[in-house]
């Protein structure tokens, strides 16, 4: 069932998706080699506690960190670990808040030092695709064509689309109704609504789009073991038109990236 939330829902929404990217943009200044996942893991969540929020996955389904931090070939689901982040590596990190009653969840592919070029285009493409999931938002589309705007950009670049992973609903559960694959076929599936609050999140891979999941019971990482990336947003549908309640500033202005605000209209 999806659940449609009110003008004031999406506000405190948009607090607990502000709160995820404060922390993920106080996190972009920490991210450089020799740090571990594990240090970034206690800073998010201090940090949350100290804003007053709880860590949105710590817990949930046993998860037993505050972070997903998935490195190089791992996808998603990564557990945060002592091992030192090394120069040319990829992170990508997922973060969950609860905070008053509402989720927020949102993720970003970070480089550690200086990465290929393969890579960076690897993450803009993945980054690019999201926005472009995002302009399909809109009342009277459909969930399929979210992912057929993602599949199509990562695709026509020859990169590999996760299919067992999925965006989805967001509210007072951090997962609802309904599934947003990132692939899919024109104006098919469940219809778009005002007041949806979707979790779009692409995770793209650089070579086949099949994974495997590691016997931690987590980690889901590429099966040939080339790099993926995952980017996501939380959004709202608002007078028919889709509004981001989470942002990307934050980590662009950590990082010194210039112009980071994408046109979602394009
Ligand atoms: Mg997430
Ligand atoms: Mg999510």
């Amino acid at each position: 069932m999806i659940i449609i939330k009110s003008k004031d829902e999406i506000e405190r929404m948009r607090i607990s998706a502000l709160m995820v990217s404060k922390t993920l943009g106080m996190l972009a200044s920490e991210i450089k080699p020799g740090v571990t996942s594990l240090y970034l893991d206690k800073l998010a969540e201090s940090f949350i506690r100290d804003n007053g929020g709880k860590p949105g996955f710590l817990g949930m389904y046993d998860f037993p960190n505050t972070l997903c931090t998935s490195v190089n070939s791992e996808v998603v689901h990564g557990i945060p670990s002592n091992k030192p982040l090394l120069d040319g590596d990829i992170i990508s990190i997922d973060c969950g808040v609860l905070f008053d009653e509402y989720y927020g969840d949102h993720a970003y592919t970070f480089s550690v030092g200086e990465i290929s070029k393969e890579i960076k285009d690897l993450l803009e493409t993945t980054k690019e695709s999201l926005y472009k999931g995002i302009s399909e938002m809109r009342s009277g589309k459909r969930v399929g064509d979210i992912g057929y705007a993602i599949q199509e950009h990562c695709e026509s670049k020859g990169y590999g689309v996760v299919r067992e992973l999925v965006g989805h609903g967001l509210g007072k559960k951090l997962h609802e109704d309904p599934q947003v694959p990132n692939y899919g076929k024109r104006n098919t599936g469940k219809l778009l609504k005002n007041g949806m609050v979707l979790a779009i999140e692409p995770m793209i891979n650089l070579g086949t789009h099949r994974v495997r999941q590691l016997e931690d019971g987590w980690s889901i990482v590429t099966e040939d073991n080339k790099v993926s990336a995952h980017f996501e947003h939380d959004i709202a549908i608002v007078n028919g038109y889709p509004e981001i309640l989470s942002t990307f500033d934050y980590i662009h202005e950590a990082l010194g990236i210039k112009g980071g605000s994408h046109n979602i209209s394009s």
